[in-house]
Formats: C-alpha cells, structure tokens, sequence
C-alpha cells in the first residue's frame, strides 16, 4: 500500500541542479573550468538519492575530479560537494564542529539525520524554513568565528587535485612510461590511518583520519604551550593578553594609545602595558572571553606594519617579580594583596576626604615595582587630576576604528 507512495516520494526528491558546490581547491588552478553535467548521474555517497553529477579537470596538472555527495547534502553542512570539506574555513566538518561546541556555539552545528527518511524530511524543513528567510542553523558565535579564522586553510591546496596512484607501477608493470596518466609513486604503508578515508565519515565528522591529525596537531601544540609555562613557573594570567612582535628588532614604536586603539573592539579593557623597546605589551581585560577573543582575532595579524604574536600572559606562581608580574591580577596563587588607594576624585578636595571614616580604597593585587613605576609617572606628568572612573576617561576607548 505505502510502497508506490514512497517511491513517488522518493523521485520528487531526485536532484536536478544546474551547478555544483565546489570549494576553490578542487576548481583547480584554470580560470575556466569545462564540466560535463549528467542529470541522476549516481547515488550521493550520503543520502543515496540520485542527483546531477557533474565532472571536470581539476586544472592544468589535476585529475579528472566527479561530485560525490548531491547538492542538498553539501548545503545542509556548508561542504564542497567532491571534496566534503567546509567551504568557508577549508578544514574537515568533524574539526570545525567540535571548535563550534567547545566555543558554545553548539547551535551552529548542522545536525544532519544520517537515516535516509529523517533527512529527507530534514531537508523539507530546512529549505522550507530557508524560503522564509529562516536558517535553521545559527552563526557561529564570535570566539568560534575567531579559532576557526585562525585554523582556516583557505589557500587552494592543488596537490589535492594531483592523479591517483598508478597501480601498474607499485608493481613494476607500468609499460606507458611518461604517458601515464596515473601517479608513478609508491602507495602508502597500508596501516596509514590516511589510507582509510571515507566520504560519509567525513561528512557526518566520524572518524576521520585528517580531522583527527589536525586536531591531534592542535592538542600538542596546546600541551606543549602548557608545558613550557609549567617549567618556566608560570600561570595563565585570567585575562590578560600578551603582545609581542614578531622577528628582530628595531620595533616599531609600541604605544599604549596604540595598543589600546588596536584592542578596545574585543572587550572592556582593565590596563594597558606597554614595553616599546621589547616590542611587547600587555592587555587586560574584564572578562577572559574578550582575551580569548582578542587572541584569536589578532594573533598573526599585523599592527603597525608588523606582524603579531598574541598568546594569554604568563603570571609569575609565587609571586616572583617578573616583567609579567603586572598580569599576575587573577592569579588566585598569589600571596599577598597590596592596598591600592586610588587618587581622589576630580573635584573632591583633601578635607573633604579626611572626613570621611572608610577609606576609599579598592583590593588590586599589583606587584609594587609597577606602582612605584606608576606614581613616577604621574609624578613626572604632575598635572592636573585623572578621571577616576574607566567610563569618565575617553582616552580607554580607542580614537581608531578597527
Ligand atoms: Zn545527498
Ligand atoms: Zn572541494
Ligand atoms: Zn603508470
């Protein structure tokens, strides 16, 4: 009874389209691209409906390369339809949906039903909600947006698009010489998890062997960055963002007006430190999701013409004094807290703050070479009275757009 429906079901949903959905590395190096179009050409390697199969020459030294997941599919996860990796960042789904759940952006990720009836019925609702103007899938949040910037692979990586290997010549039996088209390389070692690719697990971000190298790649570079702090004795700071120059000296001139105009975008800023003739500052910010943010947005990026290396700042364990002391404000570790009494507001005269009883003073932990540095200075400026509160200050937001 249900079967016939089904099947007219099912042959509503073949896919006729007139272009495919491919990433710039699989169009190839050739600015025009000639394709063959074969409508309900094969059954997408994902949802098995039959859709229109397009094939092309992956530029001047590439192979003949074939979509292989349907159009729908690669929508529904934003992929390339040959190579099924993400078309905005160019890593593989299972890398950028973990970076999405881990930066709280879970809502982002595209769940696609792997059953064939639940994502028939999926994609009804998706195009459904999308003619109204309505994306099912939510943009990523901005610490998500920012990681994933930074591990983008957006340069086309043509060694991709090279011939698959000559099966003749790992034999020794290959006869055509230069005229093969196949690759004369040997294949690799058969227990190389890359050998074991699939399209479906890397659509549906399962077990995918180049995923898990990237992010096996990240960890340890993240372990490492831990490690190394451990042995120099040093905590995460809470929120506060280190910024160095890249290379050797001479610097550009590092000011704090600069660093603050070039970091105020990413969240309320607490202080700003600047070291010119080290080329390195620091910044500190209210809430650590700004320097995350921060960090994410700006490291490798340029400031005054220089490139950027931006990483947390490492506060000293016990209190040692350090050139990162000042970064030392939410380390938890820290012994002892200095009483900062801050300058009075404009205005106020000193009688009026003899009278009163509490003292106005505010628990900071500042290491006390930095405020004998501070009261120097504003000792050598001598002048007239600072505003008292950050939002009374105009000079803590930037005067620059970013
Ligand atoms: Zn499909
Ligand atoms: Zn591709
Ligand atoms: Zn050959």
């Amino acid at each position: 009874m249900s079967a016939p429906i089904k099947r007219d079901a099912l042959k509503q949903s073949w896919e006729d389209t007139e272009f495919p959905l491919v990433c710039e590395t699989c169009l190839g190096d050739n600015p025009y691209v000639r394709m063959t179009k074969q409508p309900f050409g094969k059954k997408c390697s994902v949802c098995e409906t039959p859709f229109t199969v397009f094939a092309f020459q992956a530029g001047t030294k590439g192979r003949l390369k074939k979509v292989e997941i349907c159009r729908s599919c690669a929508e529904a996860k934003n992929v390339c339809q040959v190579c099924v990796y993400d078309l905005k960042y160019g890593l593989p789904v299972q890398v950028r949906d973990k970076i999405l759940r881990e930066s709280g952006s879970a809502s982002s990720v595209a769940a696609v039903p792997q059953s064939q009836a639940n994502r028939a019925y999926y994609t009804q609702q998706q195009n459904r909600m999308l003619e109204q103007g309505i994306n099912l899938v939510a943009e990523p949040n901005a610490v998500a947006e920012a990681t994933l910037q930074s591990m983008a692979q957006m340069e086309p990586r043509y060694e991709r698009n090279l011939p698959k290997l000559c099966s003749f010549y790992a034999r020794g039996e290959c006869n055509r010489g230069a005229t093969c088209p196949f690759r004369h390389e040997f294949p690799r070692d058969r227990d190389d998890p890359m050998a074991k690719q699939n399209t479906k697990d890397r659509f549906f971000g399962t077990h995918d062997p180049v995923a898990n190298k990237i992010l096996g790649r990240k960890r340890k570079m993240e372990q490492e960055e831990e490690k190394q702090q451990e042995e120099d004795g040093y905590n995460k700071a809470r929120a506060t963002v280190y910024v160095r120059f890249q290379g050797e000296p001479p610097f550009p001139a590092l000011t704090e007006q600069a660093v603050r105009d070039y970091y105020y975008a990413y969240g309320e800023i607490v202080s700003v430190r600047a070291q010119p003739d080290k080329g390195q500052a620091f910044v500190e910010y209210t809430q650590p999701e700004a320097a995350q943010l921060a960090i994410a947005r700006t490291h490798r990026k340029e400031l005054l013409g220089k490139s950027l290396y931006v990483a947390w700042a490492r506060a000293p364990k016990h209190g040692e004094s350090s050139t990162a002391a000042a970064a030392n404000q939410g380390d938890a570790s820290a012994p002892k807290k200095a009483q900062v009494v801050l300058p009075p507001p404009p205005g106020s005269t000193e009688s009026n703050d003899k009278k009163r009883k509490v003292p106005l003073t505010t628990t900071i932990k500042l290491p006390p070479e930095v405020l004998a540095a501070r009261q120097q200075k504003q000792a050598a400026k001598g002048a007239g009275p600072k505003p008292h509160y950050p939002s009374t200050d105009p000079s803590r937001l930037g005067s620059a757009a970013s």
